[in-house]
C-alpha cells in the first residue's frame, strides 16, 4: 500500500469512526429526549382534559366532556401518537370516549380499573400484542385548597410509542443525511490540507531521493516548510551537497592521476624507446620500425632505404682521449644525424659507435645523397681532439641498402647496408658506399666472420 493511501485510510477511518460514535451518541439522545417530550406532552394533555372535565363531570353534561376529548384528537393528529383517551365516571364506568381504529382492546386493560379506582395519577408502559402503549390515567376531584376534594371521575389517555416513533424518523433521517453531507466535505477538506501538507512533501521528497540514487547529483528537494518533513529535506539536501561536492573533487583527482599516468606512461614508453645517449631511437625501436616500413612497403609497392653509419677509427679515440669524450662525439654525431634527415625518417643508434637509419620512401640515389651530407658534415665539423685521429679528422663510413631492391626481408636488409658499410671501410674509410650483389660474393664471408 503507497503512503498516500494509508495516510488517506487512516485519515478517513479515523475521522469517520469518531463521526459515527457521536453521531450515534446524539441521535441516540436525540431520539429519547423527544420520546421524553412526547410522554410529557400527553401526561399535560390528560392534565388539561382533567381540568376541562371537571366541572362537566359535576353537572354531569357529557356534552363538554366530548368537546374536551375532540380537542385531543386534534392532538393525536399532532403526532404525539394519542390513540385512547377515555372518561370514567366516579365509579370507575366509561362514559365517553376517543379511540382510535384498532385501539380498542385497550378498553378491556386492568389499568382502566386500577385508574379508576386509584386517588393518584397512574402512568405505565405496557405491550399490547406488538404495540408499545403509554397509559396515563388522572383523577379528576374538585378543586379546594388543602382539601381532599370530590372526586368526580378519571380521565386516561393512550400514546403508541410506535406512532411516535414514526414520525420522529423522518426527522431522524434528515439530520443524518445533512451530518453525512458535512462530513463529507469535512473529509474532503482534511485530505486536502493532508494531501498539501504531508503527502506531496514526502512524494517530492522521495522523488529527489530516487534522481539522486540513479546518479544525478544536482537534484535537490524543493520543501521550505518548517516541519520534520522541511527538516529532513533540509537534511537530505545539505547531504546532497556534500555529495556532489565530494564527488565532484574526486573525479576532478581521478581526472588528474590519469593524466599524470598517462603522461608517466607515454614518457616510460618514450624512455623504452630512446637512446639515451644521443636521444635517437634505441635498437628495439629499429627493430620494430623496419618491420613496419617493410610491411608498408609491401602495402605501397614504395621503397625505403637503410643507412648503416659507423664511427672511423673510434677505439683510437677512446684510448687517446678516453671513454667521456667518446660518448660526447656519439651525441654530437646524433644531432647531426638528426638534423640531416626527415622528421618521418627514422634515425637509430644501432649499438656502440653505430648507427642505423630508415629514410622512408628514398630509393638508393637520394639515400646515397643523404648519406653523402652526413658523412661531409661529420668530417667538416670540429670534434675535440680528432687531429690525433689516424685521418687526422674524426670520420664515419657508410653502407646504403635499399628495399625492395636489395634484400627481400629485414635481416638481409641489415646484411646488406652492414655489407657495404664493411666495403666503405675496406675502401678506406670516409665514404659512402651503397650495396651491390657483387660485394656480397666478396665481403659477406669476410663480415661474417668479422661479425663474429
Ligand atoms: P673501425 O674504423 O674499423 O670502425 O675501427 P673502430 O676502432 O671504430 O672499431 P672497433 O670495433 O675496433 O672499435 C669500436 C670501439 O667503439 C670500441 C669501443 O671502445 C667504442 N665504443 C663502443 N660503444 C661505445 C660507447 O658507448 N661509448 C664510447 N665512448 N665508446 C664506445
Ligand atoms: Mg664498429
Ligand atoms: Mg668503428
Amino acid at each position: 500500500m503507497t503512503f498516500r493511501a494509508k495516510v488517506i485510510l487512516t485519515t478517513v477511518l479515523m475521522i469517520s469512526g469518531s463521526f459515527a460514535a457521536s453521531s450515534i451518541l446524539m441521535v441516540t439522545g436525540f431520539y429519547r429526549s423527544l420520546i421524553q417530550e412526547s410522554e410529557l406532552r400527553a401526561v399535560a394533555l390528560v392534565d388539561g382534559v382533567a381540568q376541562m372535565a371537571r366541572n362537566d363531570l359535576a353537572a354531569r353534561s357529557l356534552q363538554g366532556i366530548d368537546e374536551a376529548l375532540s380537542s385531543l384528537r386534534g392532538e393525536q393528529e399532532g403526532n404525539i401518537g394519542l390513540v385512547f383517551a377515555v372518561v370514567l365516571d366516579a365509579h370507575g364506568r366509561i362514559i365517553t370516549r376517543e379511540v382510535a381504529d384498532g385501539y380498542d382492546y385497550i378498553s378491556e386493560h386492568e389499568f382502566i380499573t386500577r385508574a379508576g379506582a386509584a386517588e393518584i395519577p397512574l402512568r405505565n408502559r405496557m405491550d399490547f400484542g406488538g404495540h408499545e402503549i403509554l397509559l396515563v390515567s388522572k383523577p379528576v376531584k374538585t378543586a379546594v385548597k388543602d382539601l381532599p376534594g370530590i372526586r368526580w371521575g378519571t380521565v386516561i389517555g393512550g400514546m403508541d410509542i410506535g406512532r411516535v416513533r414514526a414520525s420522529i424518523m423522518p426527522l431522524i433521517m434528515r439530520s443524518v443525511i445533512v451530518s453525512v453531507i458535512f462530513l463529507a466535505g469535512f473529509l474532503t477538506v482534511v485530505i486536502l490540507l493532508v494531501r498539501r501538507g504531508l503527502i506531496l512533501p514526502v512524494k517530492r521528497l522521495a522523488k529527489a531521493a530516487e534522481s539522486f540514487a540513479t546518479g544525478d547529483l544536482r537534484c535537490r528537494a524543493a520543501i521550505t516548510s518548517y516541519d520534520e518533513i522541511g527538516q529532513l529535506a533540509a537534511t537530505f539536501n545539505d547531504m546532497a551537497d556534500e555529495i556532489q561536492v565530494q564527488t565532484e573533487h574526486l573525479e576532478e583527482t581521478v581526472k588528474a592521476r590519469t593524466w599524470e599516468l598517462e603522461k608517466a606512461n607515454s614518457r616510460l614508453q618514450e624512455l623504452a624507446a630512446t637512446d639515451e645517449l644521443t636521444g635517437l631511437g634505441n635498437r628495439r625501436t629499429f627493430q620494430t620500425s623496419l618491420k613496419r616500413e617493410i610491411r608498408r612497403s609491401q602495402r605501397d609497392f614504395s621503397c625505403f632505404s637503410l643507412l648503416m653509419l659507423d664511427v672511423d677509427h673510434f677505439k683510437h679515440y677512446n684510448d687517446t682521449h678516453g671513454h667521456p669524450a667518446g660518448d660526447a662525439v656519439l651525441a654530437k654525431l646524433g644531432e647531426i644525424i638528426r638534423n640531416r634527415l626527415r622528421v618521418t625518417d627514422i634515425p637509430c643508434r644501432y649499438g656502440g659507435e653505430e648507427f642505423a637509419m630508415l629514410l622512408i620512401t628514398t630509393d638508393r640515389a637520394g639515400a646515397i645523397e643523404i648519406a653523402e651530407s652526413i658523412r661531409n658534415r661529420v668530417e667538416e665539423d670540429d670534434f675535440y681532439g680528432e687531429g690525433q685521429q689516424p685521418q687526422g679528422k674524426l670520420t664515419v663510413s657508410i653502407g646504403v641498402a635499399t628495399y625492395p631492391d636489395d634484400a627481400k626481408d629485414a635481416e638481409l636488409l641489415v646484411d646488406a647496408a652492414d655489407i657495404a658499410m664493411y666495403a666503405a671501410k675496406n675502401q678506406g674509410r670516409n665514404q659512402v658506399v651503397a650495396f651491390s650483389p657483387e660485394m656480397s660474393a666478396k665481403f659477406l664471408p669476410v663480415f661474417k666472420s668479422h661479425v663474429r
